[in-house]
């Protein structure tokens, strides 16, 4: 098969090309020189960084896109392949855009259908691929490249992806978006060659898929009483209540063909996620009659033992495959409780029938035969890591959320892995100091440590379990997120360290790639998006920049109320190292107590040393139940026998403050050996945590 040129019209994509750099001189621009003076240009304006990339920015050719091309290039290009377009002459200043598929090589993989190549010289543009989505991923590199440098500079690119799964996953249930704002994700998407959106279509929050056979489950599960997940979750995550009252919505079938067609014309294929068995608290609402107990609000599992839990399901998942193309369905599997059926009679009589011991064996009974529905169907099974729990269905790919432990076993085992750790892969945690930011669900999660995420475990690089790792994904979690600019905000910029970390098979240093994701992001904000604005980064707290030197550094601690295993820090040691913490209590220098609700150390200073200071910092991060403490005593000794209260101060604990660090000391003059440092916990209980006890 003869190559096939298509030549995009003048006219209909409102290119225009000529020359700004003057006269033409051939080939200057692969001369080693300029490659070497002008690779860091053209990397500082290519995201997801290229696999080969030389750009020459003192040749350029001017383009005039007429009007915002974001959206426009995709569609209109691909439109223009597909009706196959004749050859047309080119436009008067002789200046071309050529987009070229070439036959694909034989046993041509996933990986290089979406590779592309873009040579930009004195002819024009070529863009080279064996495959649409390769024409389409060369496309988004031009667009990006008239983005940073307002026309195409030359250049030589050959590119390719590194991981053929490269996700967003957003969560429709805690918060209910709509489908235009689903379609803007969709664009940002694809500029970043993202090509799967996951969407969490299901969860005791609310329903939100039309099921045309069981419409109970929109009508009744889709409205909930309280917009607020927070104040919905202390009444009971159970309140529904009438469709169209309360808060609540749900996509149309029609709405989720839409997504569906405006995504897969960008090359990115929509993955639905519907939650069994647990997580389904709005179904045992609207169809109680395949929960075990059979009475609303019993359980938030459905009833495996029950036959007619199956069926419908799968008349669930026919509507469900009907909509999606997918090869993937995504059944959740992931925390669901099984404590209703240790008490069910039924899912009792299915496990003795099918001689299962356990109830997780009973969860793994339902994704096995769920996923042989799936496969008759000709679609494949994606779980939680959970679904590796009991014994795993045996083609089923995993997503592994609950660190990379999941990841690991399921590749051992043989099966396909998507990762997406909760550490570096969940954007609903905080992006950056926590006081400057809305609240958010999880920890401290900032671009940086996103982008040092690899998701092939080091123990399994060059095994042959390797290739099991389809990619990467970022999980956006609705619970703390009410608005559509507060989504995007968490979404943007760090799902850009994501896009990089699935396409580019090389790292740059993070300064590069920061410097690349500011010039994007900015790209996003003009265009419209709520992006975190990283040019107001506050970054790394200041205090844990420096070591500090103090009379205590070193020093021998006594723990009167032990530090917690999980939350020991350094151990010992960690109090009085002169190390502080950054804003999370998990980076090895915050020590965390909870025992007996109170922090209590004596500090040797070795000798008796004339003192000025004693403080310590310590940390309210009230998801976590973290909190301030309620009082703080230190007190000092000459022989560890006799002490001197220096300061005791009471102080009353806000559990609404979400987030702090506060210094708690004293000042004066004593002399002292030895420093005693006890903080209680108010009424809220919860832990405490401190990083440094400092004596001056
Ligand atoms: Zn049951």
């Amino acid at each position: 098969m003869a190559p096939k040129d298509f030549f995009l019209r003048r006219g209909f994509f409102h290119l225009f090309f000529c020359y700004i750099c003057g006269i033409m001189r051939k080939c200057v621009f692969l001369s080693f020189f300029l490659a070497f003076f002008t690779l860091t240009a053209g990397a500082q304006s290519l995201l997801p960084i290229p696999e080969k990339v030389v750009v020459d920015n003192s040749h350029k050719i001017s383009v005039n896109f007429q009007k915002p091309i974001f959206k426009r290039v995709g569609k209109e290009a691909r439109t223009g392949l597909l009706n196959s377009l004749a050859s047309t002459p080119s436009s008067k200043s002789g200046k071309k855009l050529l987009l070229q598929l070439v036959p694909a090589r034989q046993q041509q993989g996933e990986l290089s259908s979406q590779a592309y190549s873009l040579q930009a010289d004195e002819n024009g543009v070529r863009i080279v691929a064996s495959s649409e989505q390769g024409l389409f991923y060369g496309i988004q590199t031009l667009v990006q490249l008239v983005d940073n440098h307002g026309a195409v500079p030359y250049a030589d690119i050959h590119d390719q992806p590194r991981f053929a799964y490269r996700g967003l996953m957003l969560d429709c249930s805690r918060h209910f978006w709509t489908k235009e704002f689903i379609l803007k994700q969709i664009d940002a998407m694809a500029s970043v060659k993202l090509n799967r959106l996951h969407l969490h279509l299901t969860d005791a929050a609310g329903w939100r898929i039309e099921i045309k056979r069981y419409p109970q489950l929109t009508q009744k599960g889709a409205w909930r009483t309280e917009s607020d997940w927070d104040k919905w979750w202390v009444f009971g995550q159970r309140q529904y209540t009438e469709p169209g009252q309360g808060y609540g919505g749900f996509y149309t079938q029609q709405d989720l063909r839409d997504i569906v067609a405006y995504a897969a014309e960008r090359h990115i294929i929509v993955i639905p996620e519907v939650e069994m068995p647990g997580h389904s608290e709005e179904v045992c609402y609207a169809m109680p009659e395949i929960s075990c107990s059979g009475q609303p609000y019993g359980s938030g599992d459905l009833c495996v033992g029950k036959e007619r839990t199956f069926q419908v399901l799968q008349d669930i998942l026919d509507e469900v495959m009907d909509i999606f193309p997918s090869e993937y369905i995504h059944i959740g599997g992931d925390e669901a409780s099984r404590k209703a059926w240790e008490t069910c009679p039924d899912c009792k009589r299915r496990m003795s029938g099918e001689g299962l011991s356990t109830t997780a064996e009973l969860q793994s009974y339902l994704t096995t035969r769920i996923e042989r529905y799936l496969n008759a169907h000709g679609r494949k099974l994606l779980g939680w890591d959970e679904i590796l729990e009991g014994k795993l269905a045996p083609n089923a790919t995993v997503m592994s959320w609950r660190g990379t432990e999941g990841g690991i076993r399921a590749a051992k085992m043989g099966h396909h892995v998507v990762m997406t750790p909760g550490a570096y892969c969940y954007l609903d945690s905080y992006q950056d100091a926590p006081m400057t930011q809305p609240k958010a669900f999880g920890g401290y999660n900032p671009l940086e440590h996103v982008y040092e995420y690899d998701p092939v475990p080091d123990s399994l690089k060059g095994r042959p379990e390797e290739c099991l790792f389809l990619g990467v994904q970022g999980n956006v979690w609705t619970e703390m997120i009410p608005t559509p600019e507060q989504y995007e905000y968490m979404i943007y910029p760090r799902i850009l360290a994501l896009a990089e970390i699935g396409w580019s098979r090389e790292k740059t240093s993070f300064d590069n790639f920061r410097q690349r994701a500011v010039k994007v992001n900015d790209g996003l904000i003009a265009r419209g998006y709520h992006a975190f604005d990283l040019h107001k980064e506050v970054g790394r707290r200041q205090e844990s920049l420096q070591h500090l030197s103090h009379l205590a550094c070193g020093a021998e601690v006594r723990y009167v109320g032990p530090y917690h295993e999980a939350y020991k820090a350094q151990g010992d040691a960690s109090l009085v190292d002169g190390l502080r913490g950054n804003w999370h209590y998990s980076d090895g220098r915050w020590q965390g107590f909870i025992s007996r609700n109170r922090f209590d150390v004596v500090i040797d200073l070795g000798g008796v040393k004339d003192i000025a200071e004693v403080s310590a910092d310590f940390m309210q991060f009230a998801g976590p139940e973290i909190f301030a403490p309620s009082s703080v005593t230190i007190s000092a000794s000459i022989d560890d026998a006799d002490y001197q209260v220096l300061t005791e101060q009471t102080f009353e604990v806000d559990p609404s403050k979400p987030y702090f660090i506060y210094n708690y000391g004293w000042k004066g003059s004593a002399k002292a050996r030895f420093i005693r440092y006890k903080a209680t916990s108010g009424k809220y209980g919860g832990w405490l945590f401190t990083d440094e006890v400092v004596v001056r």
